[in-house]
């Protein structure tokens, strides 16, 4: 046992990673992975979207993995976890719900905007479905993965802080009308709360066809770039604003050279930069940004027998502790009927 305070934080197994992830969420996992005990959850419990496309599923388990090692998350010192190889999530999700009342499920923001987007799609990406019920309780079993390893810190995009005014709400009951199990966990948003798309969508989604990959090569970044959305369009010479721009927006998010894209915004906002120029930079960025991330992926993808162990040995620890705390939750629920007699 480390006394080390713990952060849970997951993703879906529904694709790749993407520059959103990395600067909404990854970054901070990094740079906190050796201050907490970390659980990095593959939340493949949570995929009833995908449900008719599990082979995608079984296959981003394993590309999530690789992103993971590729942008430095050290599995010696944390785990990495998958959910489903921890069925006490599911367990605790069954028992949370009861204490969850149906009316915070239907105010959630973010699991309304969710459900709108499944049942009506962008026109051609993707076939119109109903909502399963999985679907619309995924925020209470985000809420099981959270307190079963009794964590302190989530670190997330934005839109999930919904999830865990949810998950500090639920805590909270639970503590009050039973026993102090849970500590109430704080949120910590990304540097960019919310990466916009390359379409200028709202938000850059592996669901949307509108992301830049960590795996994606050279070649693909500065195609994927030049096809970019460049803001409301603006002719030669005309001063533009940077906050309606995708490409001014990523070069604010990636540019290490903070300097000189101040003085670039500056310009831009003045007298205005055409947006070939501007791109021209961000391919520029974003493949000094990348290329270390790909080098090291390539160097993990060609011996996956290491990525299966960090899996195995984190889905282990993170059973163990499980069990710790459903044993806690039984007992505070007095659930342990066969010791009566
Ligand atoms: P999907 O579209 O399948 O839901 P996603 O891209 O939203 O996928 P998730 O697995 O739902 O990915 O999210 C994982 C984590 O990454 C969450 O903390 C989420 O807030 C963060 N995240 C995802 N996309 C972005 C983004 N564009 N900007 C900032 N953070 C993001
Ligand atoms: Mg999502």
């Amino acid at each position: 046992m480390t006394g080390r305070k713990r952060i849970l934080t997951g993703i879906r197994p529904t694709g790749a990673l993407h520059l959103g992830h990395y600067a909404g969420a990854l970054e901070n996992w990094v740079r906190l992975q050796h201050e907490y005990e970390c659980y990095f959850l593959i939340a493949d419990y949570q995929v009833s979207d995908y449900a008719d496309d599990i082979a995608r599923v079984r296959e981003s388990v394993w590309e999530v993995a690789l992103d993971w090692l590729a942008v430095g998350l050290d599995p010696e010192g944390s785990h990495y976890v998958i959910e489903s190889l921890v069925p006490e999530n599911a367990e605790l999700t069954a028992l949370l719900s009861w204490f969850l009342p149906l009316s915070m499920l239907e105010r959630n923001p973010t699991l309304k905007a969710e459900m709108e987007a499944l049942e009506n799609p962008v026109d051609g990406q993707a076939e119109r479905k109903p909502v399963p019920v999985a679907f619309y309780n995924y925020p209470v079993m985000q809420v099981a993965n959270i307190l079963l390893p009794r964590a302190h810190l989530v670190p997330v995009g934005d839109d999930q802080l919904p999830h865990i005014e949810l998950t500090r709400e639920t805590a909270r009951r639970f503590n009050r009308r039973f026993k102090e199990v849970f500590p109430e966990p704080e949120a910590l948003v990304g540097r960019v709360p919310r990466l916009v798309g390359t379409d200028g969508e709202a938000k850059m989604s592996k669901s949307r066809n509108n992301a830049i990959y960590l795996k994606d090569d050279a070649g693909t970044v500065a195609k994927k770039v030049k096809r970019m959305f460049g803001g409301p369009p603006r002719g030669a010479n005309e001063a533009g604003v940077a906050a309606e721009n995708p490409i001014m927006l990523y070069l604010e998010a990636f540019d290490p050279d903070r300097e000189g894209f101040a003085g670039l915004k500056e310009q831009y906002e003045r007298s205005g930069i055409g947006n070939a120029e501007l791109k021209e930079r961000l391919t520029a960025v974003l493949n000094g940004l990348l290329e270390p991330i790909r080098d090291r992926r390539q160097r993990y993808a060609a011996n996956m027998r290491a990525v299966r162990e960090a899996l195995e040995h984190g889905s282990c620890r993170a059973r163990e502790t499980a069990r710790e705390t459903m044993a806690m939750v039984h007992d505070a629920l007095d659930m342990n009927y066969l010791e009566r007699y």
